[in-house]
C-alpha cells in the first residue's frame, strides 16, 4: 500500500494520523451492540458460561449474536497448551485451536465458530509487528495505544462486519488488575467512547467470599476489586455475582453502593448443578431485560420466537433433571484429575445421556495403573468404556490392556482418536496376531507400524507443519453402526487433531479378520470410523475425529449417543426409542465458517509429546 492509500483508508478523527485504522471496511457505527464481560476478584469465575448464557438469552429472543473471547496470553493459539494445567484444547471448524471456553458458546448458541471468534495478545502483537516490519506505520513509534488498541478495536468491528450480529458479546481474559489484559480493558473503553454510550454494556462478574468460619457472604474482595475497574476509566452497568449459594440482599446493597450501580442492576449468579440452567437463572433474575434496556434493542425482540425457545430449552432441563437410570462409565485416561482437561467429553455424556433418560456417572480412571491383572477387577462395574485422546508414551500400555478386556468381554466402547489408534493397534496385536504392531507415534522403526504418519504429513514433514487440524468430511458406509446411529445420513463432519492415521497397507488385513472401517474421507484414504459387527461385539465404536467437540445439548453426540443407549443395555434397561432423525435443535447453526476449510494442515509448531 503507498503511503497515500494508507492515509486515504485511516478514519481516525486527528489530523496528526498515527497511521492505523481500527475501523474495517463496511463497518457502520451503532448497526451492532457489545457487552463486555470481566472478571474480578479471582480467575475461574466462569466468564464464558456467564457470557455464553446471556448471549444465549439474547439469541433466544430473535437477536443474532457473536461472542468472543480475547486471551491474554502470548500464544497465537492454545495449541500448544497443556491441557493438565489450561483444560482442553477446543478444535473449531476452521482449525483454529482455541481455550475451552469456545466450546461453551458453541454448545449454549448452537452456532459453529471461527477463528474470528477468539484473538490472543499472540496474534494482536504478531499483527502489529508484522505491519511494523512491513513499514505501514510510515515512521511512527508503534505503541501500545492507540496501535496495539487499535488492532483489538479492529477485531471487535471486524467480527461485527462479518457475523452482522445485533449484538457482539465481548469476554475478556483473566482478571481486572493483570498486566496481560489491561490493554484489552483500555481498547474497550476507548471504543466504547467512539461507539457512544447506547451501544455499549459492561458487565463486572465478581465473587462474593462466604468463609466457613463466619458462614456470612463478605463483599469487600468484590468491592476494592471493583474499584480497580474504576481505575481503568470503566463504570460497570450490571455487577453479577458468583457465589456459593444466593447473594443475600445485604452483600448486593453494599456493592451497590461502592460500585455505582443500582441495586437492581447487581444480581446473584450462584452455583447451579448444570451449566445448561444458567440462561434461565439470568432471565429468573432479569439480566436480560436490564442489557436490553441499556442497549435500547427492545424493539429488536420476537416474544413468539423466545416463547419456543425457551420452552425447547427448558424441555432439555426438565429431561436433564429427571433422568432416571444410572449408568457409569469408564474414561480411561491420562488427565484424570482434572476435569476440564476432559470438558466436552463431560458435555457430550450430558447431552446423551438427558435426551437417552440416562443419568450418567463418570469413573475416572488413570490408565497408567492399569495392568493385565488388575483390568477386570478395576472395571467389573463399569456400563462402558471410553478411551479419549491423547498424545506419548504414558499409560499407552494400560490403554491396550483395557481395549483387550471390553473387546473379549463385550464392553460397550468408544474410542477417540488415540482411543481408536489404540483398537488398531490391540486388534492387529491380538487378533492379526502381529506381535509387534504399533504406531511410529512411540516407535519410529516399530515392525508393524499399523498407525503411521498421514501421507500428507510426510510430504510436509520439516516444513513446520503439523497436525490435520479442523472439521472434515466424513463418508460413511451403508447399514453400520455409525450409519444408522447418524440417521441413515451418507456424510457427516466432524473435527479432527491428529497427526498420525491408520496405515493403508494394513487395511485389507485388518478388514480380513472383521474390523469394519465405516468412516472415511471422501478423497484420501484415511480411515476415519471403525467399528466391529454385531456378531463379535454388541458395541464396539471409535473415531479418528473427536465427537465431544461438536455435541450440543438439543443435538447429542450420535457417537456418545451410542454409548449411553449400549451402557443403558448393558446395565439391564432397554433405551427409549432412537430419534428417528437427529433431534432439529431451534436454531440451525447458522455461522459455518465462510472460511470453513477444505482442509487444514498446521497448527502450532510445538510437537506435542506427552504434555
Ligand atoms: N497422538 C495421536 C496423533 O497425533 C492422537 C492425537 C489425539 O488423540 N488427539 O495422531
Amino acid at each position: 500500500m503507498s503511503a497515500d492509500e494508507i492515509l486515504s483508508s485511516v478514519s481516525h478523527v486527528s489530523d496528526e494520523t498515527e497511521f492505523y485504522t481500527p475501523l474495517p471496511a463496511g463497518y457502520a457505527k451503532g448497526r451492532t451492540k457489545y457487552v463486555v464481560t470481566f472478571g474480578t476478584v479471582m480467575s475461574g469465575l466462569g466468564k464464558g458460561i456467564f457470557s455464553s448464557s446471556l448471549a444465549k438469552i439474547l439469541q433466544d429472543k430473535g437477536l443474532k449474536v457473536a461472542p468472543i473471547k480475547l486471551e491474554g496470553y502470548l500464544n497465537r493459539d492454545s495449541g500448544t497448551l497443556n491441557p493438565f494445567r489450561h483444560g482442553e484444547v477446543f478444535v473449531l471448524d476452521d482449525g483454529m485451536e482455541c481455550d475451552m471456553d469456545l466450546g461453551t458458546y458453541e454448545r449454549m448458541l448452537d452456532q459453529d465458530l471461527t477463528r474470528l471468534n477468539f484473538s490472543t495478545s499472540g496474534q494482536i502483537f504478531a499483527t502489529v509487528i508484522e505491519k511494523e516490519r512491513k513499514g505501514l506505520y510510515l515512521g511512527r513509534d508503534v505503541q501500545m495505544i492507540p496501535h496495539v488498541t487499535g488492532e483489538v478495536k479492529y477485531r471487535l468491528r471486524e467480527l461485527a462486519v462479518a457475523s452482522r450480529a445485533d449484538v457482539v458479546f465481548v469476554e475478556i481474559g483473566g482478571t481486572v488488575g493483570d498486566v496481560e489484559n489491561a490493554y484489552y480493558i483500555e481498547a474497550v473503553r476507548e471504543m466504547a467512547y467512539e461507539e457512544g454510550a447506547e451501544n455499549f454494556c459492561f458487565v463486572a462478574l465478581t465473587y462474593v467470599i462466604e468463609p466457613q468460619s463466619l458462614g456470612e457472604q463478605k463483599s469487600k474482595a468484590a468491592q476494592i476489586n471493583l474499584k480497580l475497574l474504576n481505575a481503568a476509566g470503566i463504570q460497570p452497568h450490571i455487577i453479577a455475582c458468583r457465589a456459593h449459594r444466593p447473594v443475600a440482599q445485604k452483600a448486593r446493597e453494599k456493592l451497590a453502593l461502592y460500585a455505582n450501580v443500582p441495586m437492581n442492576r447487581v444480581f446473584s449468579m450462584h452455583d447451579c448443578e448444570s451449566i445448561y440452567l444458567i440462561p434461565e437463572m439470568l432471565h429468573g433474575a432479569g439480566i436480560d431485560q436490564a442489557v436490553l434496556d441499556i442497549l435500547h434493542v427492545q424493539p429488536l425482540v420476537d416474544e413468539q420466537r423466545e416463547e419456543q425457545a425457551r420452552r425447547t430449552w427448558n424441555g432439555y432441563i426438565g429431561k436433564f433433571r429427571g433422568a432416571a437410570h444410572p449408568i457409569t462409565v469408564g474414561i480411561i485416561g491420562k488427565y484424570t484429575t482434572v476435569r476440564d482437561s476432559y470438558a466436552s467429553i463431560i458435555q457430550a455424556l450430558e447431552h446423551a445421556g438427558t435426551q437417552s433418560n440416562a443419568r450418567v456417572q463418570m469413573e475416572w480412571v488413570d490408565s497408567s495403573e492399569l495392568t493385565a491383572s488388575n483390568v477386570a477387577d478395576r472395571l467389573m462395574h463399569i456400563h462402558s468404556v471410553i478411551v479419549p485422546g491423547g498424545f506419548g508414551f504414558r499409560g499407552v500400555d494400560g490403554k491396550l490392556e483395557c481395549i483387550e478386556y471390553v473387546r473379549m468381554s463385550g464392553v460397550p466402547y468408544l474410542g477417540i482418536c488415540y482411543g481408536m489408534q489404540m483398537a488398531v493397534i490391540e486388534f492387529a496385536r491380538n487378533v492379526l496376531g502381529l506381535k509387534y504392531a504399533g504406531t511410529t507415534e512411540l516407535d519410529r522403526d516399530c515392525a508393524d507400524p499399523v498407525i503411521d504418519l498421514l501421507p500428507e504429513q510426510k510430504r510436509i514433514e520439516g516444513l513446520g507443519g503439523n497436525m490435520r487440524l479442523g472439521g472434515f468430511d466424513v463418508v460413511l458406509k451403508p447399514e453400520s453402526l455409525i450409519h444408522r446411529l447418524c440417521g441413515g445420513q451418507d456424510h457427516i463432519r466432524l473435527r479432527f487433531r491428529h497427526r498420525y492415521e491408520v496405515n493403508p497397507a494394513y487395511i485389507e488385513r485388518l478388514e480380513a479378520a472383521g474390523m469394519i472401517f465405516s468412516g472415511k474421507a471422501p478423497h484420501h484414504p484415511i480411515m476415519q470410523v471403525l467399528e466391529l459387527p454385531e456378531r463379535l461385539h454388541p458395541f464396539f465404536l471409535a473415531t479418528q475425529a473427536h465427537p465431544e467437540l461438536t455435541g450440543r445439548p438439543l443435538n447429542p453426540s450420535p457417537f456418545f449417543l451410542g454409548l449411553v443407549r449400549a451402557s443403558l443395555k448393558r446395565s439391564g434397561i432397554e433405551p427409549p426409542p432412537f430419534p428417528a432423525k437427529p433431534a432439529e435443535p431451534l436454531l440451525r447453526s447458522e455461522s459455518r465458517s465462510a472460511s470453513a476449510n477444505a482442509g487444514n494442515l498446521g497448527g502450532s509448531p510445538a510437537n506435542l509429546v506427552d504434555a
